[in-house]
């Protein structure tokens, strides 16, 4: 008999958008620059989720013809026969370790430059990493770093604006590097603040007592303060746990929750468990 090979996925299509509207969502005095933008397309056969990617094509350097980078879908709205969607860019540079200069980011500079009119190509969309349960009284534990924290606040605002009556706790646990980066929980942008008198919900910010550097940052003790409560969490068979962001944080998580749980072995099995019925979800990047 011939092995059966399943069909390939077919890859994702790419489609056109119009940018509406950029808006920077740190502070002034902040030195990141983190924007909010929001795209409109008349195709409507491109049909996301939220926390869906888009894989934006940038134009390419040194004769590539695009440098392709992923973004998280966040808000998304149809309006009459077009689509309306927003990411969440931070502006990225590096300075070469060969000769000291710093070079920018291609695609994220590209899309923070943009400018109201202007058109990108992407393609998409990819994934769909966090599925809030059916069942209003799971818990969902959030671990978000910088950018990572746009899904979470539109999955927040789903939660408690379309969904409404959870009865499950909702923690968001936020790192930033400093207070000015906590994304939509600034003077600039207090989105998430809208959602602090649930009575189900809980945000706690971890901030890097470094903040000139970019790790560690305190996520872990943030979530050894709320050890009872996170532990017990983790161990109810219908608790989703959701991460996204740097890929930096996760073996903080992995440590503080060896930490939480007593012994790294006893992590794993609770982890493995989450991981095999599919209640953990990662998007790290
Ligand atoms: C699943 C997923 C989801 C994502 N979601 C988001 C999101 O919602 N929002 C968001 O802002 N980003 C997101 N990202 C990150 C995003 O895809 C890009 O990686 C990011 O914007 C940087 O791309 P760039 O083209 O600007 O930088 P690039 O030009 O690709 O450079 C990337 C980075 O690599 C490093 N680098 C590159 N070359 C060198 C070198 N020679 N020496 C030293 N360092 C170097 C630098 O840190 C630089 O900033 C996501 C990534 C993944 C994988």
């Amino acid at each position: 008999m011939q092995p059966h090979t399943p069909p390939a996925a077919p890859p994702p299509r790419t489609y056109s958008a119009t940018l509406k509207e950029s808006r920077r969502i740190t502070p002034p005095a902040s030195r990141e620059e983190v924007r909010h933008l929001v795209f409109h397309t008349g195709d409507l056969s491109f049909d996301p989720q939220l926390g869906n990617l888009i894989r934006v094509m940038a134009p390419g350097q040194f004769g590539n013809r695009s440098h392709a980078r992923l973004y998280s879908i966040m808000d998304l709205e149809r309006r009459g026969n077009a689509t309306e969607f927003a990411i969440c860019v931070r502006r990225c540079s590096y300075i070469d370790d060969f000769n000291g200069e710093e070079y920018k980011g291609i695609a994220s500079n590209y899309l923070c430059d943009l400018r109201p009119d202007e058109g990108i190509n992407f393609a998409g969309p990819v994934g769909y990493p966090f599925v809030i349960p059916e069942d209003k009284s799971a818990d969902i534990l959030m671990l978000a770093m910088g950018t990572g924290i746009a899904p979470f606040r539109t999955l927040i605002r789903q939660i408690y604006e379309k969904i409404g009556g959870w009865q499950g706790r909702v923690r968001l646990f936020y790192g930033a590097k400093s207070p000015l980066e906590m994304l939509y929980m600034n003077d600039e942008n207090n989105d998430l603040a809208n959602y602090f008198d649930q009575p189900t919900f809980k945000a706690f910010q971890a901030v890097s007592p470094r903040p000139a550097f970019d790790a560690p940052v305190a996520m872990d003790q943030a979530l050894a303060q709320n050890a009872a409560e996170v532990w017990e969490m983790l161990k109810r068979p219908d608790t989703r746990v959701f991460i996204a962001g740097t890929e930096n944080m996760l073996p903080v998580i992995d440590k503080a929750m060896g930490e939480l749980a007593g012994s790294s072995r006893e992590w794993a099995s609770v982890h493995a468990a989450l991981v095999s019925s599919k209640r953990w979800s990662e998007v790290v990047y």
